[in-house]
């Protein structure tokens, strides 16, 4: 369909970054160009419509760039989880296993009332933990999460597997 079309020719692969034998998949084209950039935000608008999101949470940072224009063009509250020590109200955090490491998450305790139906959006899903988390985040909160939807799913990885019943809607899957 149109919004894998344009991802298939707006997403560029960059060989060993961050590290070797990683290819990342950096969606700066999509950014730079306004109608690639509409297709993809119309359509998960439209993602977010369907399932009847009120909320829409996005993932520092590149969900953000989601998120926002998706919660504005369907009038729906726009939540951040955002990196560890950043957001400044009460919080709850979540914290997930890396390959080397670990990485927490933060939400604001109070930013999504319960019974909210939220969408949560990030532009890559891989190994599934940072989804994972703010999943749980979110529960936390008391939200009843419609649907993840990234832009594109890494289906080589096993994230899904780490996402129990949660329905991901991936706009491309590879
Ligand atoms: P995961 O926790 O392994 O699923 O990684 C997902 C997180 O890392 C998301 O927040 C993505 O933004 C980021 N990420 C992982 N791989 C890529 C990639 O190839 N391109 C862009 N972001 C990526």
């Amino acid at each position: 369909d149109a919004a894998a079309d344009v991802l298939r020719s707006h997403v560029r692969d960059i060989p060993d970054w961050p590290q070797p034998g990683v290819v990342f998949k950096d969606i700066t084209p999509l950014l730079s160009s306004p109608t690639a950039f509409g297709v993809v935000i119309g359509a998960i608008a439209d993602i977010a419509r369907e399932r009847g999101a009120t909320t829409i949470a996005g993932i520092e940072a590149r969900g953000f760039l989601l998120a926002a224009p998706v919660a504005d063009r369907i009038g729906a509250a726009l939540v951040p989880i955002r990196k560890k020590g950043k957001l400044p109200g009460p919080i709850r955090s979540a914290t997930y296993d890396l390959e080397y490491g670990s990485a927490t998450i933060e939400i604001h305790a109070d930013a999504v009332p319960a019974g909210e139906r939220v969408l949560l959006v990030d532009d890559v899903l891989a190994t599934g933990g940072t989804a994972a988390a703010a999943h749980g985040l979110l529960v936390e909160c008391g939200a009843e999460v419609v649907a993840l939807t990234v832009l594109m799913e890494l289906s080589f990885l096993p994230g899904r597997s780490r996402l129990g019943t949660l329905d991901i809607v991936p706009l491309l899957a590879i």
